[in-house]
């Protein structure tokens, strides 16, 4: 076990896994701390907490149980990943977080760099940029929970941290490993702890992976870890490997659950349906009427199930959505919707599916839930930022899980289609 990372939220460990596996790292995804050891040869585990946006100490407490896992199972290095957008607030809980790591790791200094410069977050003089435009001019200013209404980094972290906060500045990113190096030892003797690195393009990520080899902690988005196999694949610590997103065969039934609303998933939800592919339409109003809408969703299927996926749906359109919201309340409705495709998972994996499609990260959240599952090996790429993954165990399970507005439009067909191809 090489690297030990520790996600803010779900879907965030997922995005980071997949480039580690894509980069040639075996990588298992936990779902929280795992109360068990972990089982199984890996070169990377992924912690998701869902510590983005709870109390701070609460943040810190989750990290430092995960930290304390994570260097139980072996690992050499840590990784902090949290959001492209640096979401968080002047409470934190990146600085809160980032520190309580770096105290118990004995760390000297470590970086905070959220780039990822391939889904065109970049950052240049300390200033977080979301496609053309600053951080504080993005849609990440109108965030409900973690509005981001300045976009210098060092201004944003040093609010949110004890530690002094410094930059390292393009001009030495540009000019590659060693100068970044100086600019570390320069920082660090004046006392900085916490050091915002620009990054404009993958070289420039590669070049601060390289230069942050021998540090205890990495602090980062999903980006920096790039070029983080290459550390070890230089110091003789990870073999080439051309099976990191091997998953196992697993034969067995299919089956799409969609509880997204976004528009992509209204999208792929109608190319399904349109391509004559069987759907059930699960219906928020029948739940709030008291019908067992699983139960009979689950037997519609049952003759169909046998000769091809089927897909389970609460996907609507916008203006649907607000009328049952508008009745039955926000958070009622979702919930509601929640547990019927939980339940629907429940009865289709006791039924003989093994692979399955979840389309929403909070309907997903309840999927995992629902089926207990504490762990998912991460494979192959199905569309940037969605892998498929494998639960553990004898009889393992295959799931995609797809957050609101990722993925094609012929996302359900193709994901399916690739584990035959
Ligand atoms: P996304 O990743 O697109 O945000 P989520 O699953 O996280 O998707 O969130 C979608 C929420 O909307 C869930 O709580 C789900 O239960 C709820 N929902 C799904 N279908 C409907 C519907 N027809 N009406 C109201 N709420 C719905």
């Amino acid at each position: 076990m090489l690297l030990g990372c520790i996600a803010d939220d779900f879907t965030g460990a997922t995005d980071l896994a997949n480039n580690l596996v894509r980069s040639g790292m075996r990588t298992l995804q936990t779902i929280g701390v795992p109360a068990a050891p972990l089982d199984g040869e890996f070169d990377a585990v992924v912690v998701a907490l869902k510590s983005r946006t709870i109390a701070a100490n609460e943040a810190v407490a989750q990290s430092l149980a995960a930290l304390e896992w994570l260097k139980r199972s072996g690992c050499r290095q840590f990784y902090f990943k949290y959001c492209s957008t640096f979401d968080s607030t002047p409470q934190g809980n990146i600085g809160p977080v980032a520190e309580a790591l770096m105290d118990a790791l004995d760390a000297k200094i470590a970086i905070a760099c959220p780039a990822f410069p391939t889904n065109a977050r970049t950052i240049y003089l300390g200033n977080l940029f979301v496609g053309e435009v600053p951080l504080s001019e993005s849609g990440m200013r109108h965030h409900p929970l973690t509005p981001m209404t300045d976009a210098n980094l060092v201004r944003v972290l040093q609010a949110q941290s004890r530690s002094k906060v410094g930059l390292v500045a393009w001009s030495a990113v540009a000019a590659g490993e060693a100068a970044i190096r100086a600019r570390f030892a320069a920082l660090a003797a004046e006392g900085v702890r916490l050091a915002v690195v620009d990054a404009i393009t993958d070289a420039d990520l590669h070049a601060i992976a390289a230069a942050c080899a021998e540090h205890p902690l990495i602090t980062a988005g999903s980006g920096v870890a790039i070029g983080l196999p290459q550390n070890f694949r230089s110091a003789g610590l990870l073999p080439q490997r051309a099976d990191a997103a091997a998953l196992p065969q697993v034969p067995g039934l299919a089956a799409v659950i969609s509880g997204s609303c976004s528009q992509a998933t209204n999208g792929q939800v109608a190319h399904w349906v349109e391509s004559g592919r069987p759907a059930i339409r699960i219906d928020p109003f029948e739940i709030a009427r008291g019908n067992d809408v699983a139960a009979s969703a689950l037997q519609q299927a049952a003759s169909v199930l046998a000769s091809g996926p089927v897909l389970f749906y609460a996907t609507a359109a916008p203006e649907d959505v607000k009328s049952v919201q508008a009745k039955l309340g926000v958070a009622e409705a979702g919930a509601m919707v929640e547990e019927a495709l939980a339940r629907i998972a429940r009865g289709l994996i006791e039924r003989g599916v093994t692979r399955l499609v979840v389309a929403g990260g909070e309907t997903a959240g309840a999927v995992v839930q629902a089926l207990d599952i504490v762990a998912l090996k991460i494979g192959p790429q199905i569309d940037p930022g969605v892998p498929w993954t494998a639960t553990q165990g004898a009889h393992p399970i295959l799931l995609a899980l797809k957050s609101g507005n990722f993925g094609s439009r012929d996302f359900f067909a193709k994901s399916l289609a690739q584990l035959d191809a």
